[in-house]
């Protein structure tokens, strides 16, 4: 296959159960999904439908009871720790609702420090944090720290730290949740512009014009897919107001 047609990643019958016995909950149930490059799928779905559950699996932050996931063609489940923990820090982004920033570090040193866990010397990897903040808009603001920057500020630089590197896999979990409506939709241009820049991304949303940035939604309900809306359709669905 040629590896530009290959999927970022590629999820086959992942199941995810927790617990054993009659407390078990499974969060995935069989789920099939494609991720290719230029693509942003968002993913929409009640409280407790598994959404959570299916980023943590694909970021390899789990192991999945079942099925498998595979990111530029590596199967996850064959990675020793090590591997699993640099393939990560070198193809996958994550942007969360709460930013996850390290507050004692300024932004750049958030940015920095995953690539300099990777081995890329200290001066290349600010080089790459100022353009990466330059990228979001930021430039002038990589000595600050989280507290002095804004929400929409923070999650900005969340979003530089998840694409700095050449990141091709980004896996937002109600990135804009938090935020304002001006601040969610620069967020969400943001991450539509990574996207089709040759990224993949995934995002988790409750906003119907959230997810009428992405090509597709897939909706969840009990840890399946239930529906599926390409391109074409996302504006009609999010007109009609057929997405909760
Ligand atoms: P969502 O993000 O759509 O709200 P989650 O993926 O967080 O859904 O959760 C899916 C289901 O799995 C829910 O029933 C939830 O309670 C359960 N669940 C999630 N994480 C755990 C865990 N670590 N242990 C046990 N159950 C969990
Ligand atoms: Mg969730």
């Amino acid at each position: 296959m040629n590896t530009t047609d290959r999927p970022i990643l590629r999820m086959v019958g992942v199941s995810q159960q927790y617990g054993t016995g009659h407390t078990a909950v499974s969060a995935l149930a069989g789920i099939d999904l494609d991720v290719h490059r230029g693509e942003l799928v968002a993913v929409m779905g009640a409280s407790g439908s598994g959404k959570s559950t299916l980023l943590a699996v694909a970021g390899g932050l789990q192991i999945p009871t079942a099925g498998e996931v595979i990111v530029e063609g590596e199967h996850l489940a064959d990675l020793t720790a090590g591997q699993l923990a640099a393939l990560r820090r070198r193809s996958l982004g994550f942007v969360f609702q709460d930013y996850n920033l390290i507050p004692t570090l300024t932004a750049s040193e958030n940015i920095t420090l995953p690539l300099e866990l990777d081995g890329i010397g200290s001066r290349a990897a600010r080089r790459a944090a100022k353009d990466a903040l330059a990228g979001v808009g930021l430039e002038d603001r990589g000595d600050a720290y989280p507290d002095d920057l804004s929400g929409g500020q923070q999650q900005r630089v969340a979003i530089a730290r998840a694409v700095v590197g050449g990141r091709r896999l980004i896996l937002a979990d109600e990135p804009t949740g938090a935020l304002d409506t001006v601040t969610g939709e620069q967020v969400m241009r943001l991450l539509r512009t990574r996207v089709d820049a040759g990224a993949g991304a995934i995002l988790v949303t409750h906003e119907a014009r959230h997810a009428a940035w992405a090509d597709r939604i897939v909706f969840l309900r009990d840890g399946r897919i239930v529906d599926e809306t390409h391109r074409e359709r996302v504006e009609d669905v999010v007109a009609i107001g057929g997405v909760r």
